[in-house]
């Protein structure tokens, strides 16, 4: 089950994070993955990590923001069976607070990069024949979050670009879902606690661990394992659905 032999896979944001455990778990089941990231360094360990393991893969060194580029990058692939789109920044503000250079870096890199990697993807699935995409979305797309005001604009915008996918696409056999991750422990939470609460990163981690039911954070190979089943032929009835992985924060929280 979840083999995913002869097909490709390009993952954004793969040098790190979520990404990173996305790029290698669909490397050890068959897929050859290309690594897009913005930082040639974080692409290329992925990638290094990947050929150890005896896997096959390439770095795409890239900002997802750059349409040209990512569709150059894209077109030079001759199949594309699963797109995952990962890369993302977080940002912390409410709406009188945020600035507006800070709401346009949110919307270019989670909101436009998703389009621009699906924009360039999509027609490359379609003469594949086909394939599934993953979005990451956030649980601050479905419940009021302290703070994330254009963090949670941008993911909502990631479960609307979800859907619109699903439909559109649902004839040319390419399906679509998302993923709604509560807090998971990646350089991505650990940079937010160094850059938002300076000097008080253990209690912070602490007291957001605590945000989840279960009692801790997620870690990025439990997302890269739903990832693995979404993009994977036993998922083939799956699609315009998004699913939460966050420990029960969204439906035990009362
Ligand atoms: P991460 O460790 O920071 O990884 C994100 C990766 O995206 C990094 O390698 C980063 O590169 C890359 N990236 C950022 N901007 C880019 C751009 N413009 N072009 C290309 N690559 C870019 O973060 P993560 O925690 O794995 O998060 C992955 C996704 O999950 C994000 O979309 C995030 O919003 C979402 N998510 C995370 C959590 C969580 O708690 N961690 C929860 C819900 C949703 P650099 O490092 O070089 O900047």
């Amino acid at each position: 089950m979840f083999l995913l032999h002869q097909k490709t896979a390009v993952v954004t944001g793969g040098g790190s994070g979520i990404g990173k455990e996305v790029c290698i778990v669909l490397a050890k089941q068959g897929a050859k993955v290309y690594v897009v990231d913005l930082s040639e360094q974080s692409a290329n360990e992925t990638v290094d990590i990947i050929k150890k393991e005896g896997g096959e893969g390439k770095s795409i060194v890239i900002d997802v923001t750059n349409q040209k580029a990512l569709m150059a990058a894209y077109n030079s692939i001759e199949a594309i069976h699963i797109l995952v789109n990962c890369a993302g920044i977080s940002h912390i503000g409410n709406a009188t607070s945020t600035e507006e250079q800070d709401f346009e870096k949110l919307f270019n890199v989670n909101v436009k990069g998703v389009y621009n990697s699906l924009h360039a993807a999509i027609p490359i699935m379609q003469k594949t024949g086909g394939g599934a995409i993953v979005n990451i979305s956030s649980i601050v797309a479905k419940v009021g979050v302290s703070d994330r005001f254009a963090y949670g604009m941008s993911k909502g915008a990631v479960h609307a670009m979800t859907l619109s996918v699903a439909k559109d696409y649902i004839k040319d056999n390419i399906r679509c879902n998302s993923i709604s991750p509560g807090r998971v422990h990646t350089p991505f939470v650990d940079g937010f606690l160094k850059k938002n609460y300076p000097g008080k990163e253990a209690e912070m981690f602490d007291k957001l661990s605590k945000t989840q039911p279960i009692g801790r954070m997620g870690k990025p190979i439990e997302i890269a394992h739903q990832v693995l089943y979404l993009c994977s032929d036993e998922a083939s009835f799956i699609t315009g659905s998004d699913y939460a992985i966050d420990g029960g924060y969204v439906t035990l929280n009362s």
